[in-house]
C-alpha cells in the first residue's frame, strides 16, 4: 500500500490533504516518463518551446488570487504577500525564459584559414528540483522554467510541509501544453529527494534547502558525478552607515527580517548599524516593529502570519531562550503570541535583540524566523571584516547616501547577492545566488542557461 503524509495550515491547524509518498517504483517510473518525452523535447525549437512556457505564464497570472490564497493556507504567509509577489515572481519567471529560449546558443570560432569550431549548448536530459517550503510555487516555477526552457524534462519535489501549489503548477504546465512527463512533481520527505539524487537517470539536482541538506544532495550526487545547484541558506548582514535615511533603513531591516515571518534564505538577520545613529534608529525600529499586525494570513490586514510548523516554532524559540541566556537584551518581541491568532497556529512576535555580541548564537546561525540581531559599528573597515566574519554567503545589503562607498563596501563582501537602499528584491533578470557554504551556481537571469545546458566543442577542420 503507498505510504501517505498530510499538509496542514500551519496558521489554524486545519488539515489541507493527504497525499502519496514516492518511492523506489514511483521515482523509476517517472525517470522513465521524463527521459521518453524529453527526446523529443530536445527537438522542439526554443520558439516552441517559449510559445508554451508564455501560455503557462498567463495561466498563472490568471489564476493569481486562486494560487495565492493556496499557497497561503499551506505556508502560513500572510495574503497581502502571496497575492503580489509569490505567483507574479513565478509567473515572471516563465515568462522571461520564453523569451530567452529561442536565443539560447553556441558560439563560432574562427581559428585560422584551415579550420573552424563552434559550441552547442545542449540540454542535460532529466533533471531534479527540490523544494523548500518557504516561497513552494516560486520555488518550483524558479526550477521549471530554465530547465525546461533549455530542452530538460524536470521531476520536481516540493517539501513535503507544502505541496500543494506545485500541483497547480504540473496541472497549468499541461494545459498550456507542455507535453506530458516533461514537468512532473513527485511528493515526499528526505528519503524521496535522496532517492532522485542518487538516481543514474537524473543528470542535475538543483536544490533550494538548508546547507545540512545541500551537503547530503552533494555527497549523493557524487556518486554519479551530477550537476548540482544549491541555493541555501544564509546570515546575511545589512549594513546601516550614520548618512542614511534613517525611515528608509527601518523599511530595509523590516523588509530583511519580517517579511514572510523571517522565513527568507537571503534575510539580512545581522544588521550592523553605525554607532553615532544606533539612539534614533532603535527608537524608530522599536515603534515600527509593536505596529506589525499578526493574525490568520488569510485575513488582508495581517501583516504577519504563522511559521511554518510547531517543530520550526520550537526552534526559533530556542533560539530566542539562547540569545537572553547569552546577555542579549530584547528591545521588543521575544515571545510566542498566543492573542488575537488562531489558537492552533504558530505565532512568533516580531523580535529584535540589541547589546548583540559577533560570538553570540542568535549572531552566528540561521534561525529562519522573525528575529533580528542589531550590532553598532565605528568604521567601514571594521564593518566588512565583522560582515565577512561567517560560514555563510548569500546576500548583503547597504544603507548609505554615499554611493562611492556603498559600491566599495559591496565590492568588498563575500555575498552573492547584494542590494544598496533596499533588500530581499529580486527580479527575474538578475541571477540569485550565495557563495562559501550558502550555496553553488544561480537562478534567474540568462546564468541560468549555463546550469540546465551542457557545452559541447566542436572543431571543423576544413
Ligand atoms: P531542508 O533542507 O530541510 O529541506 C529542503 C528540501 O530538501 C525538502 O524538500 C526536503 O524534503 C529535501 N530533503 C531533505 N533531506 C534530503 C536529502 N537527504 N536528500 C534530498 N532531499 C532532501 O530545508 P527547509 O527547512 O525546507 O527550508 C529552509 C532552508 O532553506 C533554510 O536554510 C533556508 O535558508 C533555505 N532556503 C534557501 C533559499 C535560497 O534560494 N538560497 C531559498 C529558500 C530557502
Amino acid at each position: 500500500m503507498t505510504e501517505t503524509f498530510q499538509t496542514i495550515n500551519p496558521a489554524t491547524g486545519e488539515v489541507l490533504a493527504t497525499l502519496p509518498i514516492a518511492g523506489k517504483a514511483e521515482v523509476d517510473a517517472a525517470v522513465a516518463k521524463a527521459a521518453a518525452a524529453q527526446k523529443e523535447w530536445a527537438k522542439r525549437t526554443g520558439t516552441e518551446r517559449g510559445r508554451i512556457l508564455r501560455r503557462a505564464a498567463d495561466l498563472l497570472r490568471e489564476r493569481n488570487d486562486e494560487l495565492a490564497a493556496l499557497e497561503t493556507r499551506d505556508t502560513g504567509k500572510p495574503i497581502q504577500e502571496t497575492l503580489v509577489v509569490d505567483v507574479v515572481s513565478g509567473a515572471d519567471c516563465l515568462e522571461f525564459f520564453a523569451g530567452i529560449a529561442p536565443t539560447i546558443a553556441g558560439e563560432h570560432l574562427d581559428l585560422g584559414p584551415a579550420a573552424f569550431g563552434y559550441t552547442r549548448r545542449e540540454p542535460l536530459g532529466v533533471c531534479a528540483g527540490i523544494g523548500a517550503w518557504n516561497y513552494p510555487i516560486q520555488i518550483a516555477c524558479w526550477k521549471s522554467a530554465p530547465a525546461l526552457a533549455c530542452g530538460n524534462a524536470i521531476i520536481f519535489k516540493p517539501s513535503e510541509l507544502t505541496p500543494l501549489t506545485a500541483i497547480e503548477v504540473e496541472k497549468i504546465y499541461r494545459e498550456a501544453g507542455l507535453p506530458d512527463g516533461l514537468f512532473q512533481v513527485l511528493h515526499g520527505f528526505g528519503e524521496t529527494g535522496a532517492l532522485l539524487t542518487e538516481h543514474p537517470g537524473i543528470a542535475k539536482i538543483s536544490l533550494t534547502g538548508s546547507v545540512p541538506t545541500g551537503k547530503r544532495i552533494m555527497a549523493g550526487a557524487a556518486a554519479t558525478l551530477k550537476n548540482v545547484t544549491l541555493e541555501l541558506g544564509g546570515k546575511s548582514p545589512l549594513i546601516i552607515f550614520a548618512d542614511a535615511d534613517i525611515e528608509n533603513a527601518v523599511s530595509g531591516a523590516h523588509l530583511a527580517n519580517f517579511y514572510s515571518a523571517g522565513e527568507v534564505c537571503s534575510n539580512g538577520t545581522r544588521v550592523f548599524v553605525e554607532r553615532s545613529i544606533l539612539p534614533q534608529f532603535l527608537a524608530s525600529l522599536k515603534a515600527r516593529t509593536e505596529r506589525i499586525k499578526l493574525g490568520d494570513p488569510i485575513d488582508p490586514a495581517t501583516q504577519m502570519g504563522s511559521l511554518i510548523s510547531e517543530g520550526h516554532l520550537n526552534k526559533v524559540m530556542g533560539y530566542i531562550e539562547t540569545g537572553k541566556a547569552e546577555g542579549a537584551e530584547v528591545l521588543t518581541g521575544g515571545h510566542r503570541v498566543t492573542d488575537g491568532v488562531p489558537a492552533a497556529g504558530f505565532y512568533v512576535a516580531p523580535t529584535v535583540f540589541t547589546g548583540c555580541t559577533d560570538d553570540m548564537t542568535v549572531v552566528r546561525e540561521e534561525i529562519f524566523g522573525p528575529v533580528m540581531t542589531v550590532l553598532p559599528f565605528d568604521s567601514e573597515d571594521e564593518v566588512i571584516a565583522r560582515a565577512n566574519d561567517t560560514e555563510f554567503g548569500l546576500a548583503a545589503g547597504i544603507f548609505t547616501q554615499d554611493l562611492t562607498r556603498a559600491h566599495r563596501v559591496i565590492a568588498a563582501l563575500d555575498a552573492g547577492s547584494c542590494w544598496i537602499n533596499t533588500f530581499n528584491i529580486c527580479p527575474v533578470e538578475m541571477p540569485f545566488g550565495g557563495f562559501k557554504q550558502s550555496g553553488l551556481g544561480f537562478e534567474n537571469s540568462r546564468e541560468a542557461i549555463h546550469h540546465f545546458t551542457r557545452l559541447k566543442s566542436v572543431y571543423v577542420a576544413m
